[in-house]
């Protein structure tokens, strides 16, 4: 998805504020920033403020207006502080992030956030299909831009790890070696386990049900790797082993 998906400034005044932008979309794993039109940048503020993220600054585009920034664009999601005179239907954050996450499978996608003091221009918005607001306090209910990313950034992640397309604390490339075993290989598993516990007389003359139902609870919390499945069934097949050496019929 991340490719797909841009992250649009429109008019940022505050250097400082596109650099911490840019860090709060690294942080989720987003790195396409398309500014339009900021006012001072590239900026040693942003850079200051991009810490590990000045890559996202160094890569980022600039557009003259935020028409030609999401010319390509099959979906785009404007935030906006307040309800504008442009009537506009109106996401949660979780349905946009959702909606922006489906629609970057068959192309580009934008998410536009305003200038600090002024927000988008009504031209602007009428370019957006729907609009974001966040349920901020109805009395102060206008975030720091790199806020307002931060949060948005933070639901598409959300988005992307609920669909498997990034997995959480780590590797972005998924190997399945180390994703959840299939079902077929997990059943496998159990097979094997419930032949060993009857070998071994583990139920003695009691019914099995409980145990294995545990036990089965017990291996799908924890979700283990084709890896370690065979970890697993090696360690049953060589006591099945020892348990026939000791017991030559
Ligand atoms: N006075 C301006 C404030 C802009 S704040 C206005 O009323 O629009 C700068 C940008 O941060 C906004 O354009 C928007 O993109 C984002 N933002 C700030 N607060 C937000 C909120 N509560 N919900 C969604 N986006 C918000």
């Amino acid at each position: 998805m991340s490719e797909n998906l841009r992250i649009v400034l429109v008019g940022t005044q505050h250097p400082g504020n596109i650099g911490s932008a840019a860090r709060a979309m690294k942080t989720m794993g987003l790195s396409r920033l398309v500014l339009v039109a900021p006012l001072r940048f590239p900026h040693h503020e942003a850079d200051a403020l991009a810490a590990g993220a000045v890559d996202v600054l160094a890569a980022a585009e600039i557009h003259a207006t935020l028409a030609d920034a999401v010319a390509d664009c099959r979906l785009v999601i404007a935030t906006t502080a307040r309800q504008r005179t442009v009537p506009m239907s109106e996401l949660s954050a979780k349905a946009a992030a959702q909606r922006l996450r489906e629609e970057s499978k068959l192309g580009a996608v934008a998410l536009v956030f305003g200038r600090e003091r002024t927000g988008l221009e009504n031209e602007e918005l009428q370019r957006c299909h729907v609009a974001v607001t966040l349920p901020a306090n109805p009395d102060y209910s206008s975030l720091n831009i790199a806020a307002a990313v931060q949060i948005l950034a933070y639901e598409l992640r959300l988005a992307m790890l609920a669909a498997g397309e990034v997995v959480a604390n780590g590797r972005e490339s998924a190997d399945p070696e180390l994703e959840p075993a299939s079902q077929r290989e997990i059943e496998g598993f159990f097979a094997h386990l419930a032949g060993y516990l009857e070998q071994i007389d583990f139920h003695k003359g009691h019914s099995p049900e409980i145990v294995e139902q545990r036990l089965r609870r017990l291996f799908l919390r924890a979700q283990p790797a084709p890896r370690e499945l065979r970890i697993l069934r090696g360690i049953l097949s060589d006591s099945q082993r020892l348990l026939r050496l000791s017991r030559p019929d």
